[in-house]
């Protein structure tokens, strides 16, 4: 029986995650759940699933929700609030395995502490390692962690790797990554349409059914700038060995390309469920409730490169991506603070990549040597952000 931390749990992700350990629950036991605010969800996954610790970041929302258990009965759940709560509860040490799907910046700190106290990771917020990825790739190495990934793109290469592969080396035999994309709602439309989609067309994927931000992230591609940086990461390839390739089917959900010219690819329903499951049962395998995939339903698979005028934010995160340093971690901030401006309609969607190419211009890189150098580029972009976004003043 292992014991799972759940960090962010009442999002998509974190729902999947339970979904699976659902059907699990001789193989799991849910130790500690966690929230931003949503208590309402929260306490229904409480009363299905009776974690030792509940964490209500929002210290209000975590009084109510105290109320609300104990009228409930709930007595033996420890309610814990405030973002420190959440490195409490993800290096305690009756957790094994630390799902990690808090959305944006906000995962860093827990994430890392479980790294350093040498726990399984199952990395799904990919912001983390964004901003961070050589500390929290040594952090990884120095404590024996675990990490697996949950991203379903990386979770498909990670499955396309040779037989006994540890994340975070670099294979001799892999030449290149084939990244792929669905290309998002907007692959189709008109450019000189984009500046007024809205934030509900934005959010609307075609394949895959996400949070918000990530969905918006989709929309403008940024989302494979992250995962490519990401990928680089986890697999120890440089951003020239990554191709991101546009498969609208999102049949494929990556591919390895080898020395020897054999391809492998990873192939199945869009269901988070799917890497999920992988991650959970690895090195073996076990049901995650998503139908079998009907091949025949397959009836073709496209792909196409990318097409960077159309995708500005690609561009931008592949030359972060190089640049390296602190510039990774300017362009994840300038984004969280755009598409939050852009889902509260105070920008446009094309604005998005106005205010990161801004604030990357605007910003001093510096290697991201340690963890204050990372959070002092974070908070300095997101102050750059928002004032680009006042001077934007549509
Ligand atoms: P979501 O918006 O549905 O859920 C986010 C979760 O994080 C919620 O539980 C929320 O309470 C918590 N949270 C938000 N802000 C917080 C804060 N400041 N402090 C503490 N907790 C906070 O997001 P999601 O779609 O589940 O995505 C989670 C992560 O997984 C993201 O990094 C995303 O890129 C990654 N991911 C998601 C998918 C997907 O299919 N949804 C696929 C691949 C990767
Ligand atoms: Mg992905």
């Amino acid at each position: 029986m292992k014991g799972i931390c759940i960090l962010g749990a009442t999002g998509s992700i974190g729902v999947s995650t339970l979904d699976v350990i659902a059907r699990h629950s001789d193989k799991y036991q849910v130790i500690a759940l966690t929230a931003n605010n949503n208590i309402q969800a929260l306490f229904e996954q409480c009363v299905e699933h009776n974690p030792r610790y509940a964490v209500v970041v929002d210290e209000q929302k975590a009084e109510q929700f105290q109320h609300q258990l104990t009228a409930a009965g709930l007595t033996d759940i420890k309610v814990l609030s405030g973002s420190a709560a959440l490195e409490q509860v993800s290096t305690l040490p009756e957790v094994d395995t630390v799902m990690a799907a808090i959305v944006g910046a906000a995962g860093l700190l827990p994430t890392l502490a479980a790294a350093k106290v040498g726990k399984t990771i199952l990395l799904a917020n990919k912001e983390a390692l964004v901003m961070s990825g050589a500390l929290f790739m040594q952090a990884i190495t120095d404590s024996g962690a675990l990490l697996l990934p949950i991203d379903s793109e990386h979770n498909a290469i990670f499955q396309c790797m040779p037989a006994g592969y540890v994340a975070g080396h670099r294979s001799n035999q892999a030449r290149r990554i084939l990244l792929t994309a669905s290309g998002g709602p907007f692959r189709q439309m008109p450019v000189e349409q984009l500046p007024f989609v809205t934030p509900a067309q934005a959010v609307a994927h075609p394949n895959w059914d996400m949070g918000r931000k990530i969905s918006v992230d989709s929309a403008t591609m940024m989302n494979k700038g992250l995962e490519l940086i990401e990928a680089c990461w986890l697999f120890d390839m440089p951003a020239d060995a990554i191709q991101v390739v546009i498969h609208p089917q999102s049949v494929i959900h990556s591919m390895v390309d080898y020395v020897d010219g054999t391809v492998l690819a990873q192939m199945g329903n869009p269901d988070m469920r799917i890497p999920i499951a992988h991650a959970m049962a690895w090195p073996e395998r076990f049901d995650s409730g998503v139908a079998p995939l009907n091949i025949f339903d397959v009836q073709r698979m496209d792909f196409e490169p990318p097409n960077y005028e159309r995708f500005p934010c690609l561009r931008l995160a592949c030359e972060a991506a190089r640049t390296g340093g602190t510039a990774p971690v300017t362009l994840n901030a300038a984004n969280e603070i755009a598409v939050d401006a852009f889902l509260n309609e105070k920008i446009r969607f094309t604005d998005i990549a106005v205010v990161i190419e801004q604030c990357l211009e605007k910003s001093v890189v510096i290697p991201a040597a340690t963890l204050e150098i990372v959070l002092e580029a974070d908070r300095q972009a997101r102050e750059y952000s928002h004032e680009i976004i006042k001077q934007l003043g549509h």
